[in-house]
């Protein structure tokens, strides 16, 4: 039998190298043991993980903490990033027991704080918004001291769609900006950078008391004045959070990685991030979106408390 790639759009692109890692992209080596029993929960209920389908370098510490990114709507994305290893295709149809299966793994993992993300729907009507605040829902009934966190798809060209989800009992909303506005064309071709950008004002104004969040990845050839045009367009959509982190080229099909930034360049680019006015800033070569999500929620609430109790001077 012939087996499909993983990437067919990605079969006839010229050949990047792959760059030689660094030694301070270094995936950490920890406890084996209760990496064992998270994989052993995740397939037990048949889930799909982020941690799994990107092949992320942060695996054995995440699962080590029990701590698992879910990927909900099957593992085929509809669209073509060229940074992204999730598999791109016709997906399959949406599972109804997926909500209660969540739930379910969220409780047996005993997890404090759960990050939900998913694959592109463009194919469903609502691109999976009503999916989505299923399983938020489901999620939260069953584990009501859970923190619930979403990284969701951009809901491009699905009108109102994306309300659906905000109206469900979640703590952060985050949406990925993944990088520059000129390399939109290249590295996220199916996206618009300012639609994603009006998604995270949006979301914001619907509900002013969750937390929203988004992220950049470097070394895909942009410059630092560009990134922090980025970070002033975060701002100005209102977002609390910002993540910074490397890119890291998952095969020779994909986007070619511009360079490895070191981690004094992670430090400064955090500096400057703080000094836009984000509540929370995380910049470091392993950054991604949901490591560290569980302590990086409590520093935000943290941050917003301490932000509450500031007094105006006289
Ligand atoms: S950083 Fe996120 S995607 Fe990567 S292993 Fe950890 S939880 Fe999973």
């Amino acid at each position: 039998m012939k087996i499909k790639p993983r990437h067919p759009e990605k079969v006839n692109k010229p050949i990047n190298p792959i760059k030689k890692k660094p030694n301070w992209i270094r995936s950490k080596i920890v406890d084996s043991k209760i990496f064992f029993e998270t994989k052993q929960i995740v397939n037990q209920n048949n889930l799909v993980t982020v941690c799994q389908e990107a092949n992320c370098p942060n695996i054995t510490e995440c699962w080590s903490k029990k701590h698992a990114t879910f990927m909900i709507m099957g593992d085929t994305c509809t669209r073509a990033c060229a940074f992204c290893d999730v598999k791109t295709g016709k997906p399959d149809e949406l599972d109804i027991f997926e909500p209660a299966k969540i739930a379910k793994a969220v409780k047996s993992l005993k997890l404090k704080h759960v990050v939900i993300t998913s694959v592109d729907r463009d194919d469903l009507p609502d691109g999976g918004s009503e999916h989505f605040y299923k399983v938020v829902q489901s999620t939260r009934n069953k584990n009501p001291d859970t923190s619930i966190e979403v990284l969701t798809p951009d809901f491009l060209r699905k009108g109102d769609a994306y309300k659906k989800i905000l109206e469900a009992d979640l703590d952060v909303f985050n949406h990925n900006i993944e990088t520059v506005p000129r390399l939109y064309t290249k590295v996220r071709p199916g996206a618009r950078y300012f639609a994603s950008l009006d998604l995270l004002k949006k979301a914001k104004e619907f509900n002013k008391k969750i937390f929203t969040k988004s992220g950049i990845m470097v070394g895909l050839g942009e410059c630092k004045e560009e990134i922090i045009q980025v970070m002033d367009d975060l701002r100005s959509a209102n977002v609390d959070f910002i993540t910074i982190g490397q890119y890291l080229q998952p095969s020779s099909k994909h986007h070619p990685l511009s360079r490895y930034y070191n981690p004094n360049e992670f430090k400064e680019l955090e500096q400057i991030a703080k000094l836009k006015g984000f509540l929370l800033v995380s910049s470091s070569p392993l950054t991604r979106s949901s490591y560290h999500a569980d302590e990086d929620f409590k520093k935000l609430q943290d941050a917003r408390n301490k932000q509450l109790k500031c007094q105006p001077l006289q």
